[in-house]
């Protein structure tokens, strides 16, 4: 599987930067988990915004 937006659901804290600054708005908080996830990882930019933001680097683009 080719995966862009990898998301550790194990270290992501649920902070929301990475939702308010994902230009393509992908991200969303889930409202079971409290954690991070991607909607359609197809339309990511691919330009890292939110690993370089997120704060204990819980995202991984590749
Ligand atoms: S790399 Fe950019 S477009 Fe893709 S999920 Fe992260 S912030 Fe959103
Ligand atoms: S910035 Fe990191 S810790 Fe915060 S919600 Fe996004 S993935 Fe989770």
């Amino acid at each position: 599987m080719n995966k862009i937006v990898n998301i550790d659901e194990g270290v992501c804290v649920g902070c929301g930067v990475c939702v308010e600054l994902c230009p393509r708005k992908i991200l969303y908080i889930d409202g079971k988990s409290g954690k991070c996830k991607v909607t359609d990882e197809s339309k990511c930019d691919r330009l890292r915004g939110c690993e370089k933001a997120c704060p204990v680097s819980a995202i991984k683009i590749i």
